[in-house]
């Protein structure tokens, strides 16, 4: 359980407010060890505070990004396609789904309290559409399709938990499963897709370790 920043007291997953010394904590770069905060300001506002975003450089081990965050409501903006870019390389490939740590991680982090609500794009100021981000990731990103996604406090960290427990694979696990269901008669059907799933992972991570060792 993450700890408030402040005080030390304990926060559940899917608040960002301590209870105990009312402290706003940052949920996202907490999980992030190295980054650095531009000392320049963006240009671009927050949609939901109208002050400037600062830019925050983050160093994952396996690439640069240079995100905007809002320093007193923490959400993020990211260019376009720098979302998955930037789970891609912070977070190790998963090679099975584990449908029951995406229905508790969904039922943790999930904001559920949270208002529907419209804003504007930093960039170009027109309305973003609300858009569930992957499958049944439970993350309802606002998405401007010209410049990028606005991620609320807690999202980039729901987004990195889900694709750790192989949220990314769903579409593919779930298009399968009624297929090998019929055909086994084994009491446990699930196991066949699985086993796909690994053996599959296996050859491309072989395929890329030998890529890496080419260049
Ligand atoms: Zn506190
Ligand atoms: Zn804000
Ligand atoms: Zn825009």
């Amino acid at each position: 359980m993450a700890l408030c920043s402040s005080c030390s007291a304990p926060l559940p997953a899917n608040t960002c407010l301590c209870s105990y010394c009312g402290t706003r904590n940052d949920m996202d770069f907490a999980a992030v060890n190295r980054f650095t905060i531009a000392r320049e300001p963006s240009r671009r506002l927050c949609p939901d505070c109208a002050i400037q975003l600062e830019t925050v450089k983050v160093d994952t081990g396996a690439g640069l990004f240079a995100i905007e965050r809002c320093r007193q409501c923490y959400g993020l903006f990211f260019d376009l396609g720098e979302v998955p870019a930037f789970l891609e390389a912070s977070v190790s490939p998963a090679f099975a789904v584990n449908l029951r740590k995406i229905a508790t991680i969904n039922e943790e982090r999930g904001n559920f309290n949270r208002p529907v609500r419209y804003i504007k794009c930093p960039e170009c100021g027109t309305m973003m559409n609300r858009v569930n981000y992957g499958t049944k990731s439970g993350v309802v990103v606002d998405q401007c399709k010209e410049h990028g996604i606005w991620l609320d406090n807690g999202e980039l960290i729901h987004l990195m938990e889900w694709k750790k427990a192989g949220g990314e694979l769903l579409p593919k696990h779930e298009a399968r499963e009624p297929k090998e269901y019929q055909r086994s008669n084994s009491p446990f059907p699930m196991t066949t897709p699985y086993l796909e799933t690994s053996i599959t992972a296996d050859v491309v991570s072989v395929a890329c370790s030998i890529l890496r060792d080419i260049f």
